[in-house]
């Protein structure tokens, strides 16, 4: 594992598909950073029935974004938990420019801040292809997709052996194309936010799995170290 400065605070920024959960969970790996989805605490949220994962249920199925009231506080509770304290990639958060200033507040409170947001920048017509073909492993969260990267047997995890396969309820077409609108509208002004405080990185992302993950390897460990 790749040495690294306590507390780091990497954003992963990028519409649905651009590949942050995959490219969050390599650095996880390398670098020893906790990767933390507010998509992935919002399905945890949903399927364990909580009064937060209730209000947020249908506005995910809508593709639309759930109310930053609720996914600020899914973050800070996350965030305050001790195996934080390794440092992490936010890989969906913040999403909004009200998030993004109460992460700012998040991270000053407790002497943090962002080392880098790093932008993974894709083209839409490329998304669709990309969200509508991928699954995971239902055990380990293993990411594989129909056309990019099928494990070594049908059906059966390369990393843990699980044989069941899932598929996200919101990566059918119509929620998709609701989820770029999101992005466009709502997301994408933060590369400007993150550019005025000099912590922008720009990464192409259209490229292959591999590639992506090693340029973004190499400015991870600049921007950590
Ligand atoms: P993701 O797994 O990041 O693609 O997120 C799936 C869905 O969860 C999104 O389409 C939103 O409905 C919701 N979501 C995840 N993160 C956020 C966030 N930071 N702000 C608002 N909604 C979010």
């Amino acid at each position: 594992m790749e040495a690294m400065t306590k507390s780091a605070v990497l954003i992963l920024l990028g519409p649905p598909g651009a590949g942050k959960g995959t490219q969050a969970r390599m650095l996880e790996e390398k670098f020893g950073l906790i990767q933390l989805s507010t998509g992935d605490l919002l399905r945890a949220a949903v399927a364990n029935n909580t009064r937060a994962g209730q209000q947020a249920k249908a506005v995910m199925e809508a593709g639309e974004l759930v109310s930053d009231e609720i996914v600020t506080a899914i973050l800070r509770d996350r965030l305050a938990e001790p195996d934080c304290a390794r440092g992490v990639i936010l890989d969906g958060f913040p999403r909004t420019t009200v998030q993004a200033e109460a992460l700012d507040t998040l991270l000053a409170e407790t002497g943090r801040k962002i080392n880098a947001a790093i932008s993974l920048e894709v083209d839409d017509s490329e998304m669709i292809t990309r969200i509508s073909g991928r699954f995971t492993c239902g055990t380990c969260g293993e990411g594989y997709h129909d056309s990019f990267k099928q494990p070594a047997t049908a059906n059966t995890c390369d990393k843990c052996d699980g044989t069941e396969m899932k598929r996200r309820a919101d990566d059918n077409a119509e929620t998709v194309a609701q989820r770029l609108v999101a992005y466009h509208d709502q997301t994408a002004p933060l590369i400007a936010y993150y550019d005025a405080k000099d912590a922008l990185q720009r990464l192409n992302a259209m490229g292959a799995i591999d590639d992506i993950a090693s340029e973004l390897s190499a400015m991870t460990q600049r921007a950590i170290a």
